[in-house]
């Protein structure tokens, strides 16, 4: 049985890794690409797990030689998908994540158009500020700038949105969780014919409303928060600079929603 393509990209800090860690833990045969990059490694992250860390120089003599299958230059440093990594998980018949950029996604759809591309929306610019300094946090520093830079990309990132077949909000984890499964049921079930044992219609449908053509109401209050909706020169994220205590209490909220089991998940 072919193994599926799935690209997923986001803005980072919106939860795409998160995202797909929760899913690999509910369904086998799911492979995750683990990238090459010259960034440095974060927080708990380890060569190898997270991603393959390298010099500037080796990711050259690896791009000349023709390894990668996409590579971009991600707030300035290289990132890159091997092409290993693709052959392998197709050896094995298993279906294979790409957790990619916008710009290694159109790279990968141009040659293979038969992936399933998902892109993953934060519901909000502060929600997503917030993400981006717990997670900062979580990782022992505490770089404003760098959330700040981040923050800068996301809009440009988001406009992207239409380029991709799904669209995920990821507000509360358990649900988007449980439509990131779906979307893989979906389409195994449709490209492979793979039976769904469970709910198989709640399944669907719950794949199909996340389905890009499907999704223009639910996406409005999301890409009118991030300034997308509006005219140009009219772009600019509504932040206050300050760390205030409203900001403060979203945090702590934002925090419990992603720690919180107790949540109904999508599909029951
Ligand atoms: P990405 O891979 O898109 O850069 P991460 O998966 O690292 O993002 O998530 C960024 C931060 O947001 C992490 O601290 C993660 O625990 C948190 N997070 C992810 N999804 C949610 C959610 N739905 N609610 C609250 N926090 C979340
Ligand atoms: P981070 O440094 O936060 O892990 O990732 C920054 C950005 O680089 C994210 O948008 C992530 O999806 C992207 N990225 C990670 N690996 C790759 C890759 O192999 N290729 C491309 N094009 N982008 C990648």
């Amino acid at each position: 049985m072919a193994g599926i393509l799935f690209i997923i990209s986001a803005p980072s800090g919106s939860g795409k890794s998160t995202l797909v860690n929760e899913v690999r833990k509910q369904l086998s045969g799911i492979e995750f690409s683990v990238s090459w990059t010259t960034r440095q490694p974060r927080g708990s992250e380890q060569h190898g797990r997270e991603y393959n860390f390298t010099t500037r120089e080796e990711f050259e003599r690896m791009l000349a030689a023709g390894q990668f299958l996409e590579h971009a230059e991600v707030f300035g440093n290289y990132y890159g998908t091997a092409r290993s990594s693709l052959e392998l998980a197709r050896r094995e018949g298993h279906d294979l994540v790409l957790d990619i950029d916008v710009q290694g996604a159109a790279q990968v759809r141009a040659t293979m158009p038969e992936a399933v591309s998902i892109f993953v929306l934060p519901p909000n610019p502060k929600v997503l500020r917030t993400r981006l300094r717990n997670r900062s946090r979580a990782e022992g520093v505490e770089n404003e700038a760098e959330v700040y830079r981040r923050l800068g990309e996301a809009s440009k990132e988001i406009e992207n949105y239409r380029e991709y077949g799904y669209i995920l909000v990821n507000d509360t984890l358990d649900r988007a969780v449980a439509q990131l499964e779906a979307i893989v049921l979906a389409e195994r079930f449709y490209r492979n014919d793979e039976p769904i044992a469970y709910r198989s219609r709640r399944v669907l449908e719950v794949a199909a409303g996340c389905l890009q053509a499907n999704s223009q109401e639910r996406l409005k209050p999301v890409l009118q928060a991030f300034g997308i909706l509006n005219p140009p020169g009219q772009r600019e994220l509504p932040f206050v600079e300050d760390f205030d205590e409203e900001d403060s209490q979203e945090e702590k909220e934002d925090l419990d929603k992603g720690d919180s089991n107790d949540e109904q998940r999508g599909l029951q």
